[in-house]
């Protein structure tokens, strides 16, 4: 089975999320289990200098650019995934992240950036260079137009798979790139691509492919909802017998507190006792106040409306007053940066706030808190409530989403089975008290530690998902 995984981010070469860490551990899962799976991804400055590259296709011309591009390909680091690069200085290689500029505004010519992406995707689709796959597996809206170009321009021998990895980023642009990308008219109309007069990438992809993804079974359920479809719930209905939630899984050669590289200290199910030392080596680092009986709660995230983080900010008085300390890791909302640093600066000893993005920190934070707090609006599947209970970190988080799907909730009745493995509220209002009930259970040091070992002998890896994707690939 050959499978094109196109992918506007892959771990360890660029990565701005979860995205970022599927597209590494998902490809490197589906080739041990025997799938001649290679990756797609654009010629960013820091995938061309972490690969070692030789060209494989020069001078392929592709309207509406100027300059021909050049098909580079090269191996993952450290892994067996062949990963093909797109060569275009103009379009990709730039100061700044995959899709917006040093200032955090999105590219211009994104629609033209993520359109190339696709139909060199499309071509892969039609068999037109080396690599022949039967599958082209896209994800998110950077990928949503290659199932319009292999509809239109059909190979018998290709199927496409669209996975939502987060339902909020649409890719709309002007109607202009119909022309551009040598789409027929009738694509743009509501059967088709448009989105009140725009072009979505992201519903382009969901309207053509053979198979739409996403990537938690509870988050399939809810885009099919006004509250989480984003205005494409009645088209994800009308498609709900080719839509499969597939829950993520995590890669453990790389979130492992038993290896990772990041920690002062490993540890495992049986040494948990050596995970206060990873505690204690990230309040000296941020300074913090030092005490066993106070939990330190863990949050990394974008800063973003979705992710929850507004709610938390007006609190942290009130959970520092509760007896806890906060380690907190992002970017993003400029506003909501600006309160974290004040609270920081008021509350030294009890908050420390990190802004940017530290790939190490948040490994150290994973290993070192005692809870990790997502309290997101929405989430598709959310990595790091699975990475947390791998690490023996008790996730506080809000029921939806993959949320939902990975943490049990501890009610008397779940500690009692031991099943639990989190703290789960249903609304916003809910939130603090949820972290109250958290606090409680912190001191009681053996139903403490009953969480933590049912969360790390929980079975996250990636085998599992990818046998469903397997027999997905085979289904179509
Ligand atoms: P999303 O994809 O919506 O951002 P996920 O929970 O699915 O959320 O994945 C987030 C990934 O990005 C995790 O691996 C998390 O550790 C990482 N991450 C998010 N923000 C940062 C940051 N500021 N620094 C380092 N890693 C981060």
């Amino acid at each position: 089975m050959r499978v094109l995984f196109v992918t506007s981010e892959a771990y360890p070469l660029v990565k701005t999320g979860g995205l970022g860490d599927v597209s590494y551990a998902l490809p490197n899962a589906l080739r041990q289990l025997g799938i001649d799976v290679r990756l797609l991804i654009p010629g960013y400055p820091e995938v061309l200098k972490q690969l070692s590259l030789i060209e494989v296709h020069e001078n392929i011309r592709l309207y509406p650019l100027d300059e021909p591009i050049h098909l580079l390909a090269g191996i993952m680091p450290g892994e067996i995934t062949p990963v093909y690069v797109i060569k275009c200085p103009s379009l990709y290689e730039r100061d700044g992240g995959p899709y917006q500029d040093t200032e955090g505004k999105d590219w211009v010519d994104n629609a033209l950036r993520f359109g190339i992406l696709s139909k060199v995707a499309a071509l892969f689709g039609h068999h037109q260079l080396l690599f022949k796959p039967q599958i082209v597996h896209c994800n998110d809206w950077q990928t949503g137009l290659v199932p319009a170009l292999l509809t239109f321009h059909p190979n018998p021998n290709t199927r496409t798979v669209m996975s939502v990895h987060n339902m909020a980023y649409q890719g709309l642009f002007g109607s202009e790139l119909i022309d551009e990308f040598g789409l027929p008219p009738e694509s743009f109309s509501l059967s088709g691509l448009e989105y009140y007069g725009k072009v979505s990438f992201l519903k382009a992809g969901l309207s053509y492919s053979d198979w739409i993804t996403t990537v938690s079974p509870n988050y399939a359920k809810d885009i099919q909802t006004p509250a989480y479809g984003c205005g494409l719930e009645g088209l994800l209905t009308q498609r709900q017998t080719h839509l499969t939630g597939i829950l993520n899984g995590i890669d453990t050669k790389v979130w492992n507190p038993e290896t990772d590289q990041h920690l002062s200290r490993h540890y495992t199910i049986k040494s948990l006792a050596a995970k206060a030392r990873n505690t204690q080596a990230l309040r000296s680092q941020f300074k913090l106040a030092s005490s066993k009986q106070i939990p330190l709660i863990g949050i990394i995230a974008r800063l973003i409306d979705q992710k929850g983080i507004d709610l938390v900010v007006p609190i942290i008085p009130d959970i520092i007053k509760a007896g806890a300390q906060l380690v907190i890791l992002g970017s993003g909302d400029k506003n909501l940066e600006l309160s974290l640093l004040q609270l920081a600066k008021h509350y030294p000893k009890q908050l420390s706030v990190t802004l940017g993005y530290d790939e190490k920190l948040a490994h150290q934070i994973e290993a070192g808190a005692n809870m990790f707090l997502m309290p997101s609006r929405f989430e598709p599947c959310g990595l790091n409530q699975m990475y947390s209970m791998y690490y023996g970190t008790i996730p506080i988080v809000r029921r939806t989403g993959g949320l939902a799907d990975t943490v049990v909730d501890a009610s008397s009745e779940h500690i009692q089975n031991k099943t639990a493995t989190g703290f789960v509220f249903e609304n916003s209002d809910e939130l603090f008290s949820c972290i109250q009930r958290a606090l409680q259970i912190f001191r009681h040091k053996k139903i403490w530690q009953q969480l933590q070992i049912t969360g790390m002998s929980r079975d996250f890896s990636w085998q599992k998902s990818a046998r469903q994707y397997i027999s997905l690939y085979h289904q179509l």
